[in-house]
């Protein structure tokens, strides 16, 4: 592709010219807001009561990474997941990135969180780039699982860790923006 920038006369430069798409799903125990990060990240609100959803829900976004480089994210949300075990080789399949979220809040979806790693390393490709999310950080007063802890198995298992709270919004586009950068952009341009 070639570099004809100097053609735009946008005052913030030309569009970004390489696109490419990424399959990533959410896993983790029901209830630690792994919907809500989703739809933090889509469509910037929150909903304080959610209904549970059913099966997996499916969503698009994008994320401009660089000034030239736009990734998608096709989202898989498992809803449930752990209800929908069949579902789980059809989940995985091509998923080049996964967030698996616990609460800070809830001692055991730190425990349940650790699972699906395992999971993960079991059934899902080999190079998957996974983040681990702590989410309800506005809630810090009713914390129970320490970043120290949680970072710790993150060092442990070679996993991204990130702090976030799809409440207020902190750090959960930043979040997706960091599991962005560490994607094979250049290969998947190349195969295209
Ligand atoms: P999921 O089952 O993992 O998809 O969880 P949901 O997204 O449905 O969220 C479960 C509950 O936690 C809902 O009542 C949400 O409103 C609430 N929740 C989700 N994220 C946050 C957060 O960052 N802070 C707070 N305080 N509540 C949250």
């Amino acid at each position: 592709m070639s570099e004809t920038s100097s053609q735009s006369s946008a005052l913030n430069g030309p569009p970004p010219t390489r696109f490419v798409q990424f399959k990533l799903v959410l896993l983790g125990e029901s209830a630690v807001g792994k919907s809500s990060i989703v739809q933090r990240f889509v469509k910037d609100s929150f909903t304080e009561l959610r209904e549970s959803t059913i099966g997996a829900a499916f969503l698009t976004q994008t994320i401009q990474v660089d000034l030239n480089t736009t990734v998608k994210f096709e989202i898989w949300d498992t809803a449930g997941q752990e209800r929908y075990r069949s579902l789980a080789s059809m989940y995985y399949r091509n998923a080049q990135a996964a967030l698996v979220v616990f609460d800070i809040t809830q001692e055991s979806s730190l425990d349940k969180a650790k699972y699906w790693v395992k999971e993960l390393h079991k059934q899902a490709n080999s190079d998957i780039v996974i983040a681990l999310v702590a989410n309800k950080l506005d809630l810090e007063a009713e914390r129970k699982i320490s970043t120290e802890e949680a970072q710790t198995f993150a060092n442990e298992l070679n996993l991204l860790y990130f702090e976030v709270s799809a409440k207020t919004g902190e750090n959960v586009k930043d979040t997706f923006r960091e599991v962005a950068l560490k994607l094979p952009i250049e290969d998947k341009l190349k195969q295209s």
